[in-house]
Order: C-alpha cells, then structure tokens, then sequence
C-alpha cells in the first residue's frame, strides 16, 4: 500500500463523524476530520438536548464541544470551515481536494456530511429568508420577542421548536398539512398544552408577503382551497431535511431522495469507503443514532485497514 497522508479522512463533523472520530482516534488511526462549516453539524442548531442518554439535558453547542475536544484529545485532526472540493474514492489511495488547491490522501473514507433543512419553495421564501424566515429557532428565536409567528410542520422538530420559541414569541401558530401529526406522543401533549400555541390543521403556506421583512402570510386550506391571510412577523419551518449528498452522485450509490446506500456494516459499495449519520438510508435520525452510525463506521474502517495492512487487527488497535 502507499503511504497517504492520514489512514482515514472524515467528511463532516457532525455526531456521527465526530464518533468516528472519537473511535478512529483512539484505535491510533491517523485520522483527519474535515467539515464544511461550525463543527457539530446540525447539533448546534438544537437549542436544548434532553434525549440523549446520560446527560439528563445540555444544550447542542455544548455536547458538540465535549465531543470535538474528546476527538482531539485522542489526536484526531479536525479541521472545519473547509470547502471539500473534489473526491477520487477508487482504488486504495483515496484522495480529498479541500478548498479547490490542497489535496489530502488517506486509506479509507467515511462519509458524513449529514442533512439540512428543506424549504417549501413557495413564492416568497427565499426573498424573505432571513428578514423573518427561519429554519433555525435556536439560532433565530430570540429575534422575535413579544411578536406573532408561525411554525411550519407537524414533525418532532416543529412541535418541540414550537414550544422553545414561546419562551421568545406572543404567539405560535403552528400549521400542518394533515389532520394529525408526525410527532412523539410526548412531543404533541407538550405543544398542545402550551396556551401559546394554537394549531392550523389540514393547511399549507400558499406565499410569504412582506417588503423590507415577513409582514404576513397565505394559508390555505387543502380540503376547501380557500386562502386566508394571516399578518405575522416571523415564520419558522420545520419540514424536513435533504440529505448533503450533491456532490456524491456518481461516486457512490445513492437511493432516489439521494440517501448514501449502506450495507449493515455502513459499507457504501466502493471498497474502503463508509458512510454514517443521517446521510445514509435510515428512518430515524437522531443524535443516538448518528452516534451509533459513527461508531460502526469507525469500526467497519478500522477492521478493512486491518485487512489490507495487514500490520494489525482490529483487536489489537482496538485493545479488546
Ligand atoms: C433544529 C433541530 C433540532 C434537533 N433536535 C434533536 C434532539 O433534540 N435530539 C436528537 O437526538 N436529535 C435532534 N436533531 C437531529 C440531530 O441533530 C441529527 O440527527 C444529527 O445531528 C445528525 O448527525 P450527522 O453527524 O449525521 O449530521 P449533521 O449533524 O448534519 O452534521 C454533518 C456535518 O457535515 C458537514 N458537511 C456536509 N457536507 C459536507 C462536505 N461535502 N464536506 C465536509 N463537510 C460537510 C455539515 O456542514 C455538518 O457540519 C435535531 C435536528 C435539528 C435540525
């Protein structure tokens, strides 16, 4: 074999990568992190942790730090706010272009670029899209004190959100576009028994009006067709994700919604190459599971250098 520069490059430092490389990391593995914006991914967008096991509650932020400094502390190399540019995952030596002049080698890849969220693409969003849009209520909620706002979605993200921006908002208009939600039991009896919080069932956004910012609303209502206007200074949407899978079309199977095709192992079909986190073809997308993932990637990495080195087991780097 060559000799790359790291046994193991990283794409994304969200939880599922920032496992790996936690894992990776303490296994010995040469391993370098390298993450397009803040480290943590859509961690530190979640305002409040409270379902991650052992730590009764912390905020996003916070458990993205605790997991980027246990990653360095094992000597993982994380690098973030880089723009990977090109990727050649064939052959042994699989090689990272990063912000268009650099090129990184490594034996093995892990790919974990994670999700983002998905807009409606109605007319006006965009235009509005920071003058009152928001697809963040940790990042944007405290905007929006004593005023009138909705929340677009029905899922575990728009309810929870929901009751976080009352700590902030007048009002949450919450509107969802069937007659019953995606939502945990817990995460629908906490909303509905906020008296901030009504519900506008049944319904979507037809458009955001606003000049200089969001002044009001268009929702209609799916069963009748009928449009009422609605004035609100801040909207929040919630209703779903796309995975960051772009710039991998042709470089490994993907399903149609653009999920990285994994097998249980979280092998993708190129020999060498990983993948983990929300990116991957999964139903649940959670911190836990994310972790879980990173876990099992790193592994799965770890026992493929054992047996194309042959210099170690994964036992032996693993000390179990
Ligand atoms: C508002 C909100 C609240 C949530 N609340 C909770 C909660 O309370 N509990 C819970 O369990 N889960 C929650 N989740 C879900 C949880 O945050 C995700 O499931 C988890 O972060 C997924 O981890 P990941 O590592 O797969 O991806 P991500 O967290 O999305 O991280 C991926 C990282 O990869 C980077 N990246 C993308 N493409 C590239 C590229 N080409 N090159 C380099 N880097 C790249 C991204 O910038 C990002 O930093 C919430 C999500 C949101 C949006």
């Amino acid at each position: 074999m060559s000799s790359p520069s790291f046994d193991v490059i990283v794409i994304g430092a969200g939880p599922a990568g920032l496992t790996a490389g936690i894992y990776l990391a303490r296994a010995k593995m040469r391993t370098l992190i390298l993450n397009e914006g803040t480290v943590g991914g859509q961690l530190v967008l979640t305002h409040e942790v409270a379902n991650y096991p052992g730590v009764e509650s912390t905020s996003g932020y916070q458990l993205a730090t605790t997991m980027r400094n246990q990653a360095q502390k094992f000597g993982c190399t994380i690098r973030s706010n880089v723009s990977v540019t090109k990727l050649d995952l064939e052959g042994e030596t699989k090689s990272v272009e990063v912000n268009g002049r650099e090129t990184v080698t490594a034996h093995a890849v892990i790919l974990a670029p994670g999700g983002r969220s998905r807009t409606l693409g109605v007319p006006g969003e965009s235009d509005l899209r920071g003058k009152g849009i928001s697809y963040c209520a940790t990042c944007d909620g405290d905007f929006f004190q004593d005023k009138n706002i909705i929340v677009v979605g029905g899922g575990n993200s728009a309810l929870e959100e929901a009751v976080s921006l009352t700590k902030y908002a007048s009002s949450v208009t919450t509107v969802h576009q069937f007659d019953h939600f995606q939502a945990s039991a817990h995460a629908v009896e906490e909303a509905m028994q906020n008296p901030k919080i009504s519900f506008i069932m049944e319904s979507t956004i037809a458009e955001f009006i606003g000049q200089e910012s969001l002044e009001s609303v268009q929702v209609k209502h799916i069963p009748t067709g009928e449009v009422t206007e609605i004035a609100i200074e801040g909207a929040f949407i919630f209703i779903g994700y796309v995975p960051n899978t772009e710039t991998l079309h042709g470089l490994v199977d993907l399903n149609q919604a653009g999920e990285i095709k994994v097998s249980p192992f979280l092998e993708t079909n190129v020999s060498g190459v990983f993948a983990a986190g929300d990116s991957i073809t999964k139903r649940y997308r959670q911190i836990t599971t994310a972790v879980a993932d990173g876990t099992v990637a790193a592994l799965s990495a770890i026992d493929y250098l054992s047996t194309v080195s042959e210099s170690r087991t994964a036992e032996e780097v693993l000390h179990i």
